[in-house]
């Protein structure tokens, strides 16, 4: 099948070359993310491929759906940037990668969480300047602390898993509690005393409606003073300048976020020549005890490999006509 593969970076070309070495599909490669303006370069391919931050809403469906696109083959697990209903509509097909690594997510919300709490980050740069000094780098024992963990879904769990191990106690969040959290003593808690009792947070839900601005002002009135916020999910979930307040107030302790609300802007790409215009976001990096990386949580070489030959699978089983076991329904994504 002709793919128009969008938002390609070299990573990506290689890992779905790779997974596409007997040129089941024809790949074409674009730089550019999918949006209205560059919806013109998917004329003539029955597919496209995107990325996270590709624009996915009605009108840009509208056009591709127009030139002949019958296929979205997404190399994520979420969807929020795409307009479900408006693709049911136009008979577009969504086809996604559900599980690529929950690990690398996991892994990387630990690393933010222990970066943060011994500031390794500061570390890090003060003994290249030679400073040797400790000051500022007090740290807490993560053992015994209490960690909130809001959606315990794969990615969620894993978190829970590593943190256990290091003998935290586990708070969670879910509109459907996971077993496998409970069977190592997670208790189920209503979202205001999850905030209350927990020294952590981290965030593992999906973006939806219902989790859209999860913490702002009312939230984090409710959280314990000084607590850690770990944002690996979706930048949406958080109110930014909500927590800019509660980091000047001295409320939230620490944050750490490898995605923002209005990333789309900034992340993926390399802006160190340029003058940054998001306010909000420079204020952020202004903070010592803020650590943020740019959406890599997912990039580790499982990932890249198991996203890709997903989406060459997910792209073979609609060219034979299905079924398509990663498909995106309507109905499914008022569940997300
Ligand atoms: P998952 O579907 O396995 O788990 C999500 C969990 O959230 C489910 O248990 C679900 O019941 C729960 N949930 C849904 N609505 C909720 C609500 N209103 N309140 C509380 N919980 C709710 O998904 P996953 O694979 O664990 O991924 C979680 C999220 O991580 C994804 O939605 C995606 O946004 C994000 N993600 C980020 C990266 C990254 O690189 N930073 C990579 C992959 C996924």
């Amino acid at each position: 099948m002709k793919v128009a593969v969008f938002s390609t970076k070299s990573y990506d070309r290689a890992f779905l070359e790779a997974a596409n070495a007997d040129r089941t599909h024809e790949l074409v490669f674009f730089e550019p993310r999918l949006n209205l303006e560059t919806s013109v370069l998917a004329a003539g391919f029955p597919a496209a491929c995107v990325f996270v931050n590709d624009l996915l809403d009605a009108k840009t469906l509208k056009a591709i759906a127009q030139q002949g696109v019958r296929l979205l083959a997404l190399r994520s697990a979420g969807y929020n940037h795409v307009d479900v209903a408006a693709a049911a509509e136009l008979d577009l097909t969504l086809l996604r990668v559900p599980a690529y690594s929950p690990y690398a997510v996991a892994e990387h919300a630990v690393a933010m969480i222990l970066s943060l709490n011994r500031r390794i980050h500061r570390a890090y740069n003060r003994v290249r300047e030679g400073n040797f000094a400790l000051d500022g780098l007090l740290g807490f024992d993560l053992h015994g602390k209490t960690v909130g963990i809001i959606g315990t879904g794969k990615i969620g769990a894993i978190t829970a898993k590593i943190l256990h191990g290091f003998g935290c106690r586990l708070l969670g969040y879910d509109v459907f509690p996971n077993p496998e959290c409970q069977a190592i003593g997670m208790e189920y808690v209503a979202l205001p005393e999850l905030f209350g009792a927990s020294d952590i947070v981290s965030l593992h839900c999906p973006m939806t409606a219902e989790t859209y601005h999860l913490i702002g002002t009312q939230a984090i009135d409710q959280m314990k003073p000084g607590i850690m916020l770990i944002n690996t999910s979706r930048g949406q979930l958080i109110d930014t300048k909500a927590v800019t307040e509660g980091l000047k107030s001295g409320k939230i302790g620490y944050l750490g976020l490898d995605v923002y609300e209005r990333e789309t802007d900034l992340f993926f790409e390399d802006l160190s020549n340029e003058v940054i215009q998001d306010d909000v976001f420079q204020r952020l990096l202004a903070f010592p005890n803020v650590l943020i990386t740019g959406h890599q949580a997912f990039f580790t070489e499982e990932a890249l490999k198991n996203i890709a030959e997903t989406t060459i699978a997910n792209i073979t089983e609609f060219e034979r006509g299905g079924p398509c076991h990663n498909q995106i329904s309507v109905e499914r994504s008022h569940k997300r």
